[in-house]
């Protein structure tokens, strides 16, 4: 039993990509029905025959490993069936949520009908005890990236099934997807190690058995995680272009990549990266989730002649003239205001004149109109927020590992400070979270702004807040700023306390 809960183990840990494809060489769309349906209980046979035991139910044993297998359980030593009744409901409620089901916790006909549609075999929720090929453990929502932006790729082998102009010309448009979209740059190359290795192969291809493909049908693809490279397509499919038959080898071949430059799955139904092979689409495009989750690790495309400009001082923009994204106390005592890709030095009197500076120059790969950003003076760490996303950084350079996601139920804060001991709290709406700086989860329990700090009046629409020298508080909207003496536990009188006089404007 330990021997194949171990197997189990590697096999799910490895992190390897799988979709179960649709459809099975030679056959047409009519007979896709029932080729989904023998997969998935081949599939489900394999797996139930890694872990069945005397004595327990059959049906709840390969729910459980189902459910294991795509990360909504926690695997035990034990094997499936020992998970508790809450544990399993608790399991279903979110896979229903992710598959955009009805979140009924039982396992109906929908949410079984789901379960058996042909699917990638990466798990949909990574869990914090998980490590990738034992070097390192994972938080949730840690990424995985390569360190360089150009990347050399080459096809070791062909399918039979297209010609080589044809796939070579399919990978070409696949890698375009992502780089149109980055700074990412892909080259090919005929010979030699290449970062990226596309691969086709048939049962075991030469990364160990737990990895072997399974015939036509079943698993269709995977790939591994930078900084690995392999992207390996089962030969034993039907791959087409386009055409609805067999498997559009462009739709895979982008969302396999998208794993190997470090993309997990997503829940969005539009999302090159859903789990589940959407069939074939004649005018593919990225999702704009797709672009943002890239550009979330590689920083968006910067057009030669915006930088060549931006060198030159010309399109520079006024700060009185525009708005601002957040403003930052930062670990050097200095005031830092944030629009767009810009970022602007305060002074006692205004901006100083030096700025605006892009703030790529300022930290390393920092995101475009971030959302919130905080100093911890706790752990000197320095914070950008923006969607559900962290970026950290130690001094200038952002740490290894972000940007990464935020988990809890409130993940887009409006605003970021520190309490007086250098915790980080959030602001959305009105309310305050606290944020673990270890796990990244935001506390559900908020309080209102006017609780956290006595004397505080409600403030709509807080756009940036932050801690300066130590006592003061200052919550920015829009137009106006609040400033509030901790100590004292009162509103200090600022007249004027408009952010334009702030910034020197007026
Ligand atoms: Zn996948
Ligand atoms: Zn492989």
């Amino acid at each position: 039993m330990r021997a194949t809960c171990l197997k189990f183990f590697v096999i799910t840990q490895l992190l390897i990509f799988c979709i179960n494809c649709a459809p099975r060489k030679h056959r047409i769309r009519e007979g896709l029905a029932d080729s989904r349906q023998s997969i998935l209980h081949n599939t489900i046979r394999r797996l139930s025959r890694r872990i069945q035991h005397p004595g327990i139910s059959s049906n709840v044993a390969k729910l459980d490993a189902y459910l294991e297998s795509f990360g909504y359980l926690r695997q035990t030593h034990f094997g499936p069936a020992h998970h508790s009744e809450l544990a399993r409901t608790h399991a279903i409620r979110k896979y229903q949520k992710f598959n955009h089901l009805p979140v009924t916790g039982k396992l109906d006909d929908e949410t079984r009908w789901k379960m058996h549609q042909p699917r990638c075999g990466l798990p949909d929720v990574t869990s914090s005890s998980r490590s990738i090929r034992g070097m390192r453990s994972l938080a949730p929502g840690t990424p995985f990236f390569w360190e360089k932006k150009n990347l050399s790729w080459r096809t070791i082998n062909f399918s039979s099934d297209l010609t080589p102009e044809q796939q070579t010309n399919t990978f070409t448009q696949a890698f375009k997807y992502w780089s149109d979209v980055t700074e990412l740059d892909f080259e090919e190359t005929s010979s030699g190690k290449a970062d990226i290795e596309i691969l086709f192969g048939k049962y075991n291809h030469g990364d160990g058995s737990n990895n072997a493909f399974d015939g036509n049908g079943g698993t269709l693809a995977h790939a591994f995680l930078p900084e690995n490279g392999g992207v390996h397509f089962d030969d034993d499919e039907l791959w087409t272009e386009n055409s609805r038959e067999g498997t559009n080898l462009k739709i895979i071949a982008t969302h396999e990549l998208g794993h190997a430059l470090g993309l997990q799955h997503s829940d969005k139904k539009d999302s090159v990266m859903t789990p589940y092979y959407q069939g074939y689409k004649n005018n593919f495009e990225l999702s704009i989730d797709d672009v943002q989750d890239i550009q979330a690790i590689y920083g968006e495309k910067i057009h030669e002649e915006e930088s060549t400009e931006e060198t030159q001082g010309r399109h520079k923009p006024d700060i009185c003239s525009t708005s601002f994204d957040t403003i930052l106390f930062s670990g050097d005592n200095k005031t830092y205001v944030f629009n767009d890709k810009w970022v602007w030095r305060l002074s006692n009197k205004g901006v100083k004149r030096s700025y605006p500076k892009l703030t790529r120059k300022l930290f390393n790969r920092p995101p475009n109109s971030p959302r919130s950003a905080v100093f911890s003076s706790k752990t000197r760490r320095t914070y950008f927020f923006k969607d559900n996303r962290v970026w950290r950084y130690s001094g200038n350079t952002m740490e290894s590992g972000f940007p990464r996601r935020l988990t809890g139920d409130m993940t887009k804060p409006d605003a970021a400070l520190t309490d007086r001991n250098g915790n980080i709290l959030l602001i959305k709406n009105n309310r305050v979270y606290k944020l673990n700086e270890r796990t990244f989860h935001v506390d559900s329990n908020s309080v209102l702004l006017t609780e956290q700090w006595q004397g505080l009046p409600a403030i709509k629409d807080v756009r940036a807040a932050m801690r300066y020298n130590g006592r003061y508080l200052y919550f920015f909207t829009e137009e106006t700023y609040t400033t509030y003496d901790e100590q004292d536990e009162r509103v200090i009188p600022v007249y004027p306390n408009t952010v334009k006089h702030l910034l020197g404007c007026i």
